[in-house]
């Protein structure tokens, strides 16, 4: 399928003139798209409920479109809840699903009444120190071995650090009624990234199971079942589109099947991050050099410090040269940031049109896991982050970083030159 952007570049040569390069730009209309049709296709479960993954984008103005649209988030640390509560989500309304957590996290998590998803059973004496254990109640299973669809081994839960092994969910739920919780949640999370449209229906299955094993086993309530995040999206052209409605529809099937005529009828919950708004999200970057060696390289103002996925994990992102859509993909470049970091490169061996230094880049499908892993090697700056609103209009929803924040931390040294302004 051909990649498209909801912006021409005449659109994008307007918003550089108010935002320099380089950018995050979100859609807010294909932020809200595509979480009405996840809603869809789960709204046979009624209590379903999206636990948006803060990590994928961490920024208050797309949380409380979120919000809007009547997400909860799915937190992971102290600075997560934070963004939670200042946006007004608290209560059930977060899912804290952490692991190796900090004492003071799981004391602020209480403290907002947050829905606690435990990785590990240790975590429940310390749980019972720091913040208390609640009524309500989630634990993350991992089965062990490896996860199958059919005969497609689609991740290693062996060898993963989260999670209960099914023994430890009996003594630690059986432990955690002793300790007065009165409804249970069962999450898991076995693979990543996964276009697979069996990947959801397969999981819920094993959950389901899990889930009935459970009750029969400790008579406890399993008030919800909670998915998890990992459904992928089509970063290649060549790639499958997730088929969202298909999944939620299969796993209706999985559902019926292991609890109809039962008095088990859970609420459905996902945490999806990638789904929601990786497509929604575009790094926008200015070509400002090209290098002929034994290469072609083009120089681009962005660096993996904006956008670490291509060289964290070899990542494809599409590139799209803005204005030349059409052109014949008949060069052949890398494109690359500044970092002195040899995998600094957004794309290699890639077939583009002839780019000329000035061109403007869209790097497709940043919006989850793009800019909030951007670090600051090499002095680098993270970027603004930008909103185009549903009436066309864009705002700034997050400034650009300037040295002044980055030296931030050496402020109690005083040192001139460092902590004044540019
Ligand atoms: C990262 C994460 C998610 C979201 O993952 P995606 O791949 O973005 O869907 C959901 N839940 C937990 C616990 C996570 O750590």
């Amino acid at each position: 399928m051909k990649k498209t952007l909801p912006y021409d570049k005449a659109k994008i040569e307007a918003i550089i003139k108010e935002y320099p390069t380089p950018f995050h730009i979100y859609d807010e209309h294909g932020l809200r798209t595509r979480v009405r049709a996840l809603q869809k296709a789960f709204s046979w479960n009624k209590g379903y409920k999206e636990y948006y993954a803060v990590k994928a984008c961490p920024n208050p103005v797309l949380m409380q479109i979120l919000k809007e649209e009547g997400c909860g988030m799915d937190c992971s640390s102290y600075a997560e809840l934070m963004l939670s509560e200042a946006v007004g989500i608290v209560a059930d309304n977060i899912m804290f699903s952490s692991n190796a957590t900090p004492a003071k996290d799981f004391e602020y998590a209480r403290r907002l009444d947050a829905i606690i998803n435990l990785d590990d059973i240790s975590h429940i004496d310390f749980l019972a120190k720091h913040g208390g254990i609640p009524k309500t109640i989630c634990c993350r299973f991992n089965p062990g071995g490896e996860f199958k669809i059919g005969t497609q081994i689609m991740g290693n839960p062996a060898d993963a650090k989260y999670g209960f092994t099914r023994a430890q969910l009996t003594e630690g739920m059986k432990k955690l009624k002793e300790l007065g919780v009165t409804e249970f949640g069962l999450h898991s999370f076995l693979s990543s990234n996964n276009t697979d449209n069996m990947y959801y229906p397969t999981l819920a299955k094993l959950l389901f199971e899990t889930a009935k094993e459970l009750h029969n086993e400790l008579g406890i309530k399993i008030g919800f079942i909670n998915l998890s995040g990992g459904v992928g999206i089509p970063y290649r052209p060549e790639d499958a589109e997730t088929d969202i409605q298909f999944v939620g529809d299969k796993v209706h099937e999985a559902y019926e099947a292991a609890f109809a005529g039962t008095d088990l009828q859970p609420r459905i919950f996902t945490e999806l991050g990638r789904y929601v708004s990786g497509p929604v999200g575009t790094l926008v970057t200015t070509v400002l050099h090209e290098k002929k060696t034994y290469k072609d390289f083009i120089g681009c103002d962005a660096c993996a410090a904006n956008l670490m996925r291509p060289a964290m994990y070899g990542a494809y992102h599409h590139v799209t040269v803005l204005g030349k859509e059409d052109a014949p993909c008949d060069h052949l470049y890398d494109i690359t940031g500044s970092l002195c970091e040899s995998n600094d490169r957004f794309a290699i061996d890639r077939k583009l049109p002839k780019i000329e230094i000035g061109d403007i880049l869209a790097i497709h499908d940043t919006g989850a896991h793009g800019f909030s892993m951007g670090y600051n090697y090499n002095g680098k700056l993270k970027s603004a982050e930008l909103l185009l609103c549903e009436d066309g209009s864009v705002k700034m929803i997050r400034r650009a970083e300037t040295t002044k924040d980055y030296f931030a931390t050496f402020d109690f040294l005083h040192l001139p030159r460092l902590n004044d302004e540019e």
